[in-house]
């Protein structure tokens, strides 16, 4: 439930809605939306009158939640978040570009990448130091070597820089090096660590669970939120579905749809969700003529001896066209989306 209340509401009126939920068993949000104070309510509603709520001081209206996540929707906030990192807006008009390797594998490496990325447009460098692989006898990661490595990258190149954190224990050191945090599809139910980087400001990138539906993953959000980050940025990277000649199946409603149940930018990972280099560059394009805020693709100066997702990663030709024509895509369709199409 959403008290919206009048735009002379007092705090006294605010705070006396705030301790009538507590007195009721319900937990409350006070947020402002264009001015306008909303106390978002959760919790056990039945026996909840909206029509005693609405009679209270300074309440304009009292609006039911159609969706379990309340902060993640966009009933509770129209205006599309714009997420800051350094001086991009992601959300914002422009289609963000991200790209690197799958993992870090040396200094040389990632410099080599970011200088790729750089040439080829994009804002952001990616690159894992703490990989989670399906088998324990894969590499793991060069941990904080890799961070390192990644934190001098972005002072040679200006990118900023992604990169997964899979722990508790590791949130406070990956945060000290990187712009964005990104949760892997392994962790998108890690519900500790999900309130982990919920703790923290650092913007967060949240994988969709392979197996997951958009109501869990936009629940998942809802974990991040409700500990006061607000940056959270969502990642469609692919489910499981029964076709076996992609790795993943790159939901492309997932866009479209996430764009109308929440606020959230949205980003594509066409690599992970192809597991083929060959299909990334045409995914790229839907994704981005779907209408999402970003990519994030894999690439390798030479994916066949990459140390990690390899078949996946695009060669540096490849990349370089990948992202120009996903730029063009986004580009060609903004006169038209503006239009209200
Ligand atoms: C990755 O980005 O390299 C990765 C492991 O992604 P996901 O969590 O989507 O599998
Ligand atoms: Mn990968």
């Amino acid at each position: 439930m959403i008290v919206v209340m009048q735009n002379g509401a007092s705090e006294r009126d605010i705070d006396y809605i705030v301790r009538r939920a507590r007195s009721l068993g319900l937990s409350s949000h006070v947020s402002e939306q264009q001015g306008q104070i909303l106390v978002g309510l959760s919790g056990d509603m039945r026996g909840i009158e909206p029509a005693a709520l609405r009679g209270l001081p300074g309440v304009e209206q009292v609006k039911a939640m159609s969706h379990p996540y309340r902060l993640a929707s966009r009933e509770f906030r129209t205006e599309r978040t714009e997420i800051p990192v350094r001086e991009l807006r992601i959300g914002g008009d422009d289609l963000v570009l991200m790209g690197g390797p799958c993992s870090v594998e040396s200094k040389d490496q990632i410099l080599e990448c970011a200088h790729m990325v750089k040439d080829a447009g994009g804002q952001v460098l990616r690159g894992g130091a703490f990989k989670p692989r399906s088998s324990p006898y894969s590499f793991q990661g060069l941990a904080e070597d890799g961070l390192k490595y990644l934190a001098a990258a972005r002072e040679e190149t200006g990118l900023a820089i992604i990169t997964e954190v899979m722990a508790i224990e590791q949130v406070e050191m990956v945060c000290e090096y990187t712009d964005i945090l990104q949760i892997g599809t392994r962790n998108m139910h890690n519900f500790n660590l999900l309130h982990a980087v919920g703790r923290t400001r650092t913007p967060v990138m949240l994988k969709r669970g392979m197996m997951s539906t958009l109501k869990e993953l936009l629940l998942s959000a809802e974990y991040i939120l409700s500990q006061g980050n607000p940056y959270v940025m969502l990642c469609e990277r692919g489910i499981r579905t029964f076709e076996t000649y992609t790795r993943n199946t790159l939901d492309i409603n997932a866009v479209p749809s996430l764009r109308e149940l929440t606020h959230l930018p949205v980003i594509v990972d066409p690599s992970h969700a192809t597991g083929k280099a060959s299909l990334v560059r045409s995914a790229s394009r839907a994704a981005v003529a779907a209408g999402c805020d970003g990519l994030i693709i894999e690439m390798h100066p030479d994916p066949s001896a990459a140390w990690s997702d390899g078949a996946q990663s695009l060669a540096p030709e490849e990349f370089r066209r990948t992202f120009a024509e996903s730029r063009a895509v986004s580009e060609a369709l903004k006169p038209l989306t503006a239009a209200g199409g």
